[in-house]
This record gives structure tokens, sequence and C-alpha cells, in this order.
């Protein structure tokens, strides 16, 4: 499943690139980035011949591995036949991804709107919420990520807002449920849910219902640290927005289509909202893809007014045939079923009793292919293993971490005090305790540092 080890080609990739190109969230001089000659399934190698366990699907991304064939030969079909047309006609491809989806998201979301990928997905859900409403406001939860546009990133709740932050967006941040390291002194689940709602209530108070269009969050917040919410939550904030008439906007760019073991994670919570972000495991990112599940009423509000707002290509026939051929594999081939039964009955427990042996594990979070690890210097105080910071550098005890387990053929997902593994929901039971091994060894080398 590897090619022909091939350094000097690999060296003429990366002198291009270090030349050439801009990195996301990066110091252009402090980056070393591997040079990435193939990927099949859940590996990927590079020209040198090293071959990794990718425990990230990328960006949280290819659900149904790297190269799936049906999806490959999807786009390969399309493009023959179509590559492009503009979004105001109907088209096969657009038509059909819009149906695939709509089919599968909860309750009356039975709209939708693409975009190039998450975070524009995130502005048009809120511009529509605006309309909608007629009001100003949109609340969102610290910890979490909606995305690096202007819009978007003033939403996000953690450090990779500051730099950009412009301070006039009308957003106001409100602190969701998270037991670990809970802002409301609770010491159950039930405590914290209900404190959290209070919260919520509060500032929906203090911030003038008829001034809140929306609230926003992560059904399972995903960079921020896979911070599964108690039961009810959800639920509470389902009622919260129709007491006050705020839209409910759940963002499943990260939790969707598969990667919780359902194919939302709104479907593990049974709540409804009235838009409904995504984008990644859509078509497990083979062509850019995102959008928004619109609900009847809000669809409602631009069937005689025109919707203002569009993207050149939105609905794009390459991205939605890839995302076609990606629902029907995943439906074919039983891929939201595979996460769900080997999260349960792998991840789960080998991530638990990795935790009983390594005192750098502070707790196991997670559901489906979706976990995170969350490491500390000390299990008692729950001091993380590297202190809160605005760049989300790993920090030396993280990268010794990251560096072990490279060396092992795993490649970990790394975030501040976190690794998380996130690796294809199709991955076999095989493929993941070879992961699970090496991520045994790589937290021996973290454990050095508590
Ligand atoms: N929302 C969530 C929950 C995300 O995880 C992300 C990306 N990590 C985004 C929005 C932004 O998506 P994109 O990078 O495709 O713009």
């Amino acid at each position: 499943m590897t090619a022909q080890p091939n350094p000097e080609a690999g060296a003429a990739v990366k002198a291009a690139d270090r030349a050439h190109v801009f990195h996301s969230w990066s110091a252009q001089e402090l980056i070393d980035p591997l040079a990435v000659a193939g990927a099949e399934g859940a590996y990927f190698w590079d020209y040198e011949g090293r071959r990794y366990l990718d425990f990230t699907s990328g960006l949280v991304f290819t659900n149904v591995g790297y190269q799936h064939p049906k999806v490959v030969a999807a786009i390969q079909e399309q493009a023959g036949r179509m590559t492009t047309f503009a979004p105001a006609f109907a088209v096969e491809a657009r038509s059909e991804a819009a149906r695939l989806i709509a089919e599968r998201t909860p309750g009356d979301l039975d709209k939708v709107f693409f975009t190039n990928g998450g975070a524009d997905a995130v502005e048009h859900a809120v511009r529509m919420a605006r309309l909608h409403t007629g009001r100003p406001k949109v609340l969102s939860a610290y910890r979490s990520y909606h995305g690096g546009t202007q819009q978007a990133v003033n939403l996000t709740g953690d450090p990779r807002r500051w730099a950009s932050d412009s301070g006039t967006a009308g957003v106001v941040h409100f602190w969701a449920p998270f037991l670990y390291r809970s802002r409301f002194y609770a010491q159950t689940e039930e405590q914290e849910c209900a404190r959290a709602l209070e919260h919520l209530e509060t500032t929906i108070a203090f911030e003038g219902p008829s001034t809140i269009a929306a609230i926003i969050l992560e059904t399972i917040p995903g960079t921020a640290g896979i911070m599964p919410p108690p039961p009810g939550y959800l639920a509470g904030v389902r009622e919260l927005c129709d007491t006050y008439g705020i839209v409910f906007v759940l963002d499943e760019v990260m939790a969707g289509f598969g990667r919780t073991g359902t194919w939302f994670a709104a479907d593990l919570y049974d709540v409804v909202p009235d838009l409904m972000t995504f984008a990644k495991g859509v078509n497990s990112g083979y062509v850019p893809l995102g959008g928004v599940a619109i609900s009847g009423a809000i669809a409602e509000t631009f069937a005689k007014r025109p919707y203002p707002g569009g993207l050149t290509y939105s609905g794009h026939p390459l991205a939605c045939a890839a995302a076609v051929a990606t629902i029907n594999a995943m439906a074919e081939e039983g891929i939201v079923e595979n996460a769900a039964r080997i999260g349960a009955s792998v991840v789960g427990p080998a991530l638990h009793e990795l935790a009983q042996r390594h005192p750098s594990v502070g707790e196991v979070r997670g559901v489906g292919m979706f976990w995170a690890l969350e490491l500390v210097r000390n299990r008692e105080t729950r001091e993380p293993l590297v202190p809160y910071n605005a760049t989300g550098e790993a920090g030396a005890p993280m990268a010794a971490f990251a560096a072990a387990a490279k060396a092992d053929g795993l490649w970990p997902f790394v975030n501040m005090n976190r690794t998380h593994v996130v690796p294809a929901c199709n991955v076999s039971e095989a493929e993941l305790k070879e992961g699970l091994a090496a991520l045994d060894s790589a937290l021996s080398a973290a454990d050095e540092f508590v």
C-alpha cells in the first residue's frame, strides 16, 4: 500500500512548499510540513516510504478514509460528464446530494443551501437567522470553534478568535456544560446541565430576548475538546429557543456524517435544530463542500422574498457527486454502524484502560469515532499538561508525545493538552488495535512530564 520511496521527489515538493505555500495558523518559518506521497484507507505515507496510521482523518474529514474507490470513481465520472455548472440551475449531482442529505437530517430540515466549507456554512446560517427573526445578536459558547472567516471566527469561543475578533459582530459568549472543568462548581452531570441551562437563560434575560436572533452550538464541541453535553442539555436549549423565539443552530461540521456513530450527533440527543451546518464528512473532504440544512419555517421566510446571499461554487457538481457517492457508500457499507460498534466495543474500553495505566491521562471522553484524551500534569488538580495559550501550540510535553507516536507509525491529533482519536469511520478493528498500541507507548512519553 505504499509507493517506492523517492526522497528526491519529496525534497522537491518540500522545497516548493517552503518557498511558496503560506500555511494556515502557522508561523511560516517555524513549521516543517511532512511531504506526503500518497494515502489509502486509514493510512498515508511519505516519500521516504514511511507509512502512518492517520488518527486525525485529515482535519477530521476523511470519514470514509482516503481514496475510497466509489467516491473516486464518482468524481471521475462527474468530471467526464459535467465538471462544473453555475448554482442557479438544477443539476443532477446537486439535487441528488440535497435529497440524500435532507433524507438523513433530523426533523423538517428539508432544504439545503450549499457552501464551500464549514465557515461559510456558519456565516450563512447566522445570516438566515438574523433575517428570519429581524434580531441582531447571536449567542455562542466558549470552548467552541466555528471557522476562520470573520463572522465564524467572532463566534468561535477559544484563543483562535483573539487575533481576529472584530469586536462588533453582535456576538455574546456563554459557558456550555463541561463537567471535567465545570464553571458552575458542579459535581454531577445533572448539576452541570441544570446550572448551564440556568446560566444560559440568565444570559438571554440580561441580553434581552428580543435582541437575540440565534444560539449556535456545536452538538458535540470538536476541536475545543470533544465534550459530549450531559443528557438533557440540548433539549433544554431547544426549549429556551422555543420560549424566546430564538433560532437554534447546531454546527455539525465536525460531528456530522457518521463521526459519532449516528448520521448526525443531534440524533444521539433526539434534538432538532432550526438550522444545521455541515461540511467535512458530507463527502469526506474529497472536493470542498459544506452547507446549511434549513427547517420548513425558515425556508418559508425566503419563499417569496429573495435570500440575499450566494456563492459562485454553491453546490459544485464535482463536490456534490462526491457527496452522493460518500453518503451511498456509508449506507451500503454500514460505515456509520461500524463507527458506533467499534467505538463502543474497542476504542472506548481501550482508552479507559490506557487511562488506568498512564498518569498523564486526566479524562477520556467521546463516542463513535470521536474521542479525546485530556492530558494533565496532576490528576488531582487537573492542571493541564501544557498551559492554555493563544496559539494552540503543543509545547514540549505534547511534542514529545507526538514524536513518540510518529516514530511508531501513528499520526496523532494534538491540540493544546489533548490528543483526539478520530480515525476514519470505516477503520478496521485490526488497524485500530495497531494505533492504540502506538498510542500506549506515546503516552509513556507524556507520563515523563507528570
Ligand atoms: N465548525 C466546526 C465545528 C468545525 O470543526 C470547523 C472546522 N474545523 C468549522 C466550523 C470550519 O470549517 P471550515 O474549516 O471547512 O471552514
